[in-house]
């Protein structure tokens, strides 16, 4: 293996300190304590152990954090309601309706009834629409974090060629336009399933970021030598030799890209750590403009 190993972990435990500093002066300057809100509806148990792994990381910061619990019975107009109050609520800065939601529920409706100056998650129209005229806006978390992990990575983004493999609304096309933001200066190439021959344009990329939530969408054939792989799927592979039966994997050959590759981040352990610390970094970036 040649490739460095982009540390998400690490990056993530720096960035929380400094989270976890920013919370504390906040306090202790402005008397105020950052607050997310986490609507959990039904018991899906991935949702149950990322609304957890949220609530850890707001302590761990000391934020403020309110878990509501709902079961997939209630009305729409139920949690519509809680939504509305938590706009209204001081000692709330950010408000995220774990998804998926239930079968029966209108995911867009939710998203949209969430006030934008509160959406950390950065998913209601407000903050997408202002992400790509380029205002202030709470950037998406996963694509944030992605952004955060190639400058870790030591790569200068100015001027080089990137290309991510996937357009859906939370990672592909919002990675595709931080990339392209006149700060981050990248030229930027978005492929799909209807792109023809995605291996013709990787093998031209120097950062390749992989989000297709397909095993093996990205090999070691497809790379430029040097460049830098990020890796953002999440994968359950059946593996009898793990206890829960399954193991996890991304959506890049690990092996084979790690061999051509200068940079590569590790599934898990790369992306997945830095979603929620962006996360952490919106809240407590909400809190500070209520005091402004
Ligand atoms: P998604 O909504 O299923 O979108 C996948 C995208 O990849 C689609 O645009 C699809 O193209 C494209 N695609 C699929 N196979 C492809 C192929 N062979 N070649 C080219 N393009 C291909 O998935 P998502 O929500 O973006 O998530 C992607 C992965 O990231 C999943 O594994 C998910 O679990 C993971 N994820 C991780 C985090 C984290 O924090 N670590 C956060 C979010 C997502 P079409 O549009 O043409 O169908």
């Amino acid at each position: 293996m040649n490739a460095k190993i982009i540390d998400g972990k690490q990056l993530a435990m720096n960035l929380r300190g400094e989270i976890a500093a920013g919370v504390a002066a906040l306090k202790n300057d402005k008397g105020v304590t950052p607050g997310l809100a986490v609507i959990l509806v039904g018991e899906n148990p991935a949702s149950v152990s990322y609304v957890t792994a949220k609530e850890k990381a707001c302590a761990e910061a000391g934020m403020y954090s309110r878990e509501i619990r709902m079961p997939a019975t209630i009305a729409e107009s139920e949690l519509l309601d809680k939504i509305a109050a938590l706009n209204a609520d001081p000692a709330i800065h950010g408000i995220l309706v774990q998804l998926p939601l239930p079968k029966g529920f209108d995911e867009k409706k939710v998203i949209d009834a969430i006030a934008p100056e509160k959406d950390v998650d950065g998913f209601t129209p407000i903050n997408v629409g202002k992400m790509l005229i380029g205002e202030e806006c709470f950037l998406p978390c996963t694509p944030h974090g992605i952004i955060k992990l190639i400058e870790f990575s030591g790569m200068d983004l100015k001027g080089k060629h990137a290309v991510v493999i996937g357009r859906s609304n939370i990672v592909g096309k919002p990675v595709a336009v931080l990339l392209a933001r006149k700060e981050t200066n990248a030229t930027v190439t978005l492929c799909h399933t209807g792109t023809p021959d995605v291996g013709a344009f990787t093998r031209q990329a120097d950062v390749v970021v992989v989000a297709a939530g397909r095993p093996n969408t990205l090999t070691g054939d497809m790379l430029k030598e040097g460049a830098v792989v990020i890796d953002v799927g999440v994968n359950r592979v059946p593996d009898d030799t793990k206890p829960k039966g399954y193991r996890l994997c991304g959506d890049a050959d690990f092996e084979s890209c790690a061999k051509v590759a200068s940079a590569i981040t590790p599934v898990p352990g790369g992306v997945g750590p830095m979603t929620i610390t962006m996360l952490l970094w919106n809240t407590l970036e909400s809190a500070k403009r209520t005091c402004k």
